[in-house]
């Protein structure tokens, strides 16, 4: 069961099975496989020299489970699958120390189906916690364990989302974080109780709220927007997210969220569409998962893009920038590779992070050995390149995380180019004058300011 990707199904135009393998795109179980490219029985590709191919043999399924489209066409898949089940979830709100006393994973390995949003700003998580029940769907059962689905991504009133637009854009041009943080505590509240102006999470009827809720697994973890949809459905008056998202070692979350805080004692930043969203997955024997190896939590979050994404930075950027160098450079974090920007792609980072890189260089040589499927991020993973392609309307790159900072003009409209906690960020220059360690009485300090001010680079 996989809760990925609803939004794909409205905004990008249709998740595929080839792609979602390719990328790896996972939920959050560390008690059941948490990916469907760890489902895979075996496939039918055909390969660089055109030649159709079974692929069954166990060592060459995991080197195909997450193949980033680098070894081959897929045409069919044969996935493990399970009869249709029901579930029982409920989301609570805990405090944000059961992240950091153990508390958190006891539950993960304990539960078939957990997953979390972490609110910094309020201290506070929502807890999803999930029960399979095996009795199958039918009459009698369905009765008894209610129809309850998912509505994370609702259907809307157009002036909704509109109003939400303009609402998140509007605050981040003028820099209101207390608005942002109203926006972030919404959040939190619609994802374990009823709010005005969103469905609530898990409903029989699309009105009233169900925690816990009954229901078919699978409906309680996605759900399909068709209509008018709060996350990009191909108007500009929707959200289009930015996402980021790394995974580490289960035992390094609690180090890991004391981390986070500290940066963002630092650059105080909203997470206002997901808070923080922490999913785990069990050990993979897929050779490029993120969770080859060993259990892994993920860190995630979404942000609006900005109307000019060219130009002006999303709120937070900085605090984003320096969570996601800190953790890839503390952590060996391991960037998802459907998400995140092509920096944090680059070789060196790739090959700290990717213990299997060539092992999986050796299979992109034996299925496609005349490079017929290589692209400039296969380059990457040969080590031959570091070159991307880069939207052509891009001319500050840390914007998009093409790069990380290295002179004021990479970042946005008053914003500079700064060190947090050594990792090179891009902050607002209204937030670096007010910084705490801003001192008026400090030559240094002060020209520091003016410098930042004056978009001077460092
Ligand atoms: C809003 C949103 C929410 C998301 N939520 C999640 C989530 O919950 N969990 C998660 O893990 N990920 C999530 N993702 C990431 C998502 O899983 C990937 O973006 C997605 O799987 C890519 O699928 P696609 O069909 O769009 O592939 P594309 O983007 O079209 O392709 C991705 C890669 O797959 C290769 N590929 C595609 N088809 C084939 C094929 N037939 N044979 C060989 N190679 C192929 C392509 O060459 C490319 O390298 C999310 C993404 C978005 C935008």
């Amino acid at each position: 069961m996989y809760d990925f990707c609803t939004a794909c199904k409205i905004g990008l135009g249709g998740i595929t099975l080839g792609g979602a393998i390719a990328t790896g795109a996972h939920g959050s179980s560390l008690v059941h496989p948490s990916s469907i490219s760890d489902q895979i029985v075996r496939l039918q590709i055909i390969d660089g020299m055109g030649n159709l191919r079974e692929i069954s043999d166990p060592q060459d399924v995991n080197a195909f489970r997450v193949n980033l489209g680098l070894l081959g066409i897929i045409v069919k898949i044969t996935l493990a699958i399970v009869p249709l089940f029901k579930a029982t979830v409920q989301t609570t709100l805990e405090p944000e120390s059961i992240l950091m006393d153990g508390t958190a994973q006891r539950w993960a390995n304990n539960l078939d189906w957990m997953q979390m949003w972490w609110f910094p700003s309020t201290s506070n998580v929502v807890v999803l916690k999930g029960h399979y029940h095996i009795k199958l769907t039918g009459s009698k059962s369905d009765d008894y364990l209610g129809n309850a689905t998912s509505q994370f991504i609702p259907e809307l009133d157009p002036v909704i989302i509109t109003t939400g637009h303009d609402a998140y854009e509007t605050l981040e041009a003028n820099k209101n974080r207390p608005g942002l943080y109203a926006l972030e505590r919404f959040t939190e509240l619609s994802l374990h109780s009823e709010v005005i102006g969103k469905p609530p999470i898990f409903s029989e009827d699309g009105v009233n709220i169900k925690n816990p809720a009954n229901g078919i697994a699978w409906r309680l973890m996605s759900n399909r927007c068709h209509t008018y949809c709060p996350w990009n459905n191909g108007n500009t008056s929707s959200i289009l997210p930015e996402e980021f998202s790394v995974a580490l070692q289960i035992l390094n979350l609690p180090s890991a969220i004391k981390t986070i805080k500290e940066i963002l004692e630092i650059i105080p930043t909203a997470f206002t569409m997901v808070g923080i969203f922490i999913r785990f997955s069990k050990p993979s024997d897929s050779l490029m998962a993120i969770s080859n190896g060993h259990e892994t939590v993920t860190l995630e979050w979404a942000s609006p893009m900005r109307d000019n994404p060219y130009e002006d930075a999303k709120g937070g950027l900085g605090a984003y920038q320096a969570i996601l160098q800190s953790l890839i450079k503390n952590y060996k974090g391991r960037p998802h590779w459907g998400k995140n920007g092509l920096y944090y792609f680059r070789q060196s980072i790739l090959e700290e992070t990717t213990s299997n890189l060539d092992k999986f260089k050796s299979y992109m040589k034996k299925f496609d050995p005349d490079g017929t499927f290589m692209n400039n991020f296969g380059k990457r993973i040969t080590g031959s390149s570091n070159e991307m392609n880069i939207d052509p309307l891009v001319h500050h790159c840390a914007l998009q995380e093409y790069c990380i900072c290295s002179k004021n003009e990479d970042c946005g409209h008053f914003q500079s180019c700064n060190k947090v906690k050594g990792f090179s960020v891009c902050r607002d220059l209204a937030d670096v004058y007010s910084d705490s360690n801003y001192d008026p009485t400090n030559l240094t300090s002060i020209l520091y300011a003016i410098g930042a001010i004056l978009q001077v680079e460092d």
